[in-house]
């Protein structure tokens, strides 16, 4: 299969800001082995912000554009240096791939960009790709910029006509009301179309490090499974959750992709 994989700074980093250094290599071993059975992997990576705001030693995520765009910079070396000692332990090659709102809307850049990755696959590269935050705002809506990356992860996976996309979250999926406030709240196992009771299920913006929700996960899979890509949910505290995943066990919230448009196996 044909995975993105994406994981949110809630699963990468410790509320400090620090890297989670077990879950991180938990991430990776998994990712790897997973590449050693045959399946083509591609990381949407957050966590250049986070993980600047740990290195610089700022007191919290920076609210003016000037310092999360230096945090970024300074966290986006920090993460793909983290990614490539791990990797290099099980012997996988990554490969870095930034990419801003106009990189997608451009015909030419984005015929770039999937050349760019289709080649990586087929040299056996794990491409991690993250927003290029140091040169974009990261406000939802603002011109050239993406904003967030299920966002960016929906993209990509469309973008490479991906079997499976993967968003890892400090949540276990969808559920029928905010667990964290409703003791009631059910996790919902599978969706069959985005309708808008479902979209009425998604609250507000998550953790104080991440940019994300469930409202964005929910157009993320609107557009995945627009595409034939099947999207879930699930949470990334153990990233070993990936394996029973790959099997199709049930886990998270699964978005069924739309049959219409579903890719011949
Ligand atoms: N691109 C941002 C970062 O790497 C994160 C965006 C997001 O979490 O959705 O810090």
């Amino acid at each position: 299969m044909r995975i993105v994989v994406k994981v949110g700074t809630s699963t990468l980093a410790h509320p400090t800001g620090r890297l989670n250094i077990r879950r991180v290599e938990c991430l990776c071993k998994t990712l790897a082995d997973l590449k050693n059975a045959g399946h083509e992997i591609i990381l949407v990576s957050s966590g250049a912000i986070g993980m600047g705001v740990g290195k610089l030693n700022l007191p919290g995520r920076p609210a003016d554009m000037p310092t999360k765009q230096a945090a970024a910079a300074v966290g986006q070396c920090e993460l793909m240096y983290t990614y490539d000692k791990l990797f290099e332990e099980y012997h996988h090659t990554v490969a870095q791939i930034l990419l801003t709102g106009s990189d997608v809307e451009n015909e030419v850049r984005h015929r770039n960009f999937r050349n760019t990755i289709f080649r990586l696959l087929e040299l056996g590269a794990l491409p991690i790709i993250n927003e290029n935050d140091a040169v974009v705002t990261d406000e939802i809506g603002v011109y050239n910029t993406i904003g967030e990356n299920d966002t960016l992860s929906a993209i990509v996976a469309v973008s490479v006509s991906a079997d499976l996309l993967v968003l890892l979250s400090d949540i276990d999926g969808l559920y029928t009301a905010d667990p964290r406030r409703d003791p009631t709240a059910r996790l919902i196992p599978e969706v069959e179309a985005v309708t808008p009771e479902i979209e009425a299920l998604a609250g507000g913006k998550g953790s104080s490090l991440g940019t994300g929700g469930m409202a964005t996960k929910l157009s993320a899979a609107r557009m995945a499974t627009a595409a034939g890509t099947d999207m879930i949910i699930a949470n990334g505290a153990d990233p070993g959750v990936l394996y029973a995943i790959v099997e199709g066990r049930p886990v998270g919230t699964r978005f069924l992709a739309r049959k219409e448009h579903a890719p011949c196996k």
